[in-house]
């Protein structure tokens, strides 16, 4: 059984320490790849570097976070556009609003997200949404500025109307840690609800630790917990739901070795010249 963890922070200082030992931990539990975002120009340069030093197990997304959008200058934004372009970057996050702790001022905030989704778009990469207490202003952005775009909302928290408004504009919810906490009952239904299809999982390390480790540094191993959790709220297996979210995470981030069929019965099959990991699929 293998997963995703499709939101890990594993070039961040929490883990300079022991990056490599946290990394191979979580590939020996079968969490055999993980997508590293940035948060600002440095750590997407840092999250690059990793995807180089884990070929198809390691992948990478340049973005600025909304914390640090007043550092989203149009120089970094070129910076970020000759980043996106490297080999095992992914998509372009993660961005978005953050109206809860209120680092940018919100106007900058906008500005910000939307420069990213031109990037996106010129790009052909897909997005990862950060969106927290500003889903109003979310939605109205995807929709007056972000036609064509596709993507993830990280970290989905929210209830049912607001996961039909991603939904509906053909993004994906990605569940971390907060989905194992026994509060969010709310969270819980839309976990159960969501089509099977549209589903993803993270840990958002080293942040949001899933029970029963609260209170720890979270690592990408741990994002076996909330799948766990997903697949006893849908009423499904384990294997089941690392199935669909694998699918899932392969089409959105249009990862290599993907299950796509790229032969028929008929046709040989050409030799050496793939470029699927050869673990894992
Ligand atoms: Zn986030
Ligand atoms: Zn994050």
């Amino acid at each position: 059984m293998a997963l995703i963890d499709t939101h890990a922070h594993v070039q961040v200082r929490q883990f300079n320490s022991d990056r490599k030992a946290v990394i191979e931990a979580a590939f020996a539990v079968g969490v055999d790849r993980m997508v590293t975002p940035g948060i600002d120009v440095e750590t997407s340069r840092a999250a690059i570097a990793l995807a180089r030093q884990y070929p198809g197990r390691i992948f990478a997304a340049v973005g600025t976070h909304p914390h640090d959008a007043t550092t989203l200058t149009d120089e970094a934004l070129a910076a970020e556009r000759e980043l996106a372009q490297e080999p095992g970057v992914v998509a372009i996050g993660e961005i978005g609003l953050d109206y809860y702790r209120n680092l940018s001022p919100h106007e900058t905030q906008r500005a910000a997200l939307v420069a990213q989704f031109g990037l996106a778009r010129d790009l052909d990469l897909p997005i990862i949404l950060h969106n927290r207490e500003s889903h109003a202003d979310m939605i109205s952005l995807l929709r007056s500025d972000g036609a064509g775009l596709r993507g993830v909302f990280h970290c989905f928290i929210g209830d049912i109307a607001m996961a039909r408004d991603a939904l509906d504009l053909g993004f994906y919810l990605s569940f971390a840690g907060p989905l194992t906490y026994p509060k969010n009952v709310e969270l819980g239904e839309v976990a159960a609800w969501a089509p099977l299809d549209r589903i993803l999982v993270e840990t958002d390390c080293p942040y949001l630790t899933p029970t029963p480790f609260r209170g720890k540094r979270n690592e990408p191993r741990h994002v076996a917990l909330t799948a766990r959790r997903l697949a006893e709220l849908r009423h499904m297996s384990e294997a089941e739901i690392a199935e669909a979210t694998t699918r899932n995470a392969e089409a959105i981030f249009r990862l290599p070795g993907a299950s796509t069929p790229t032969t028929t019965p008929d046709q040989p099959a050409t030799t050496g010249a793939t470029d699927a990991p050869s673990k894992g699929v």
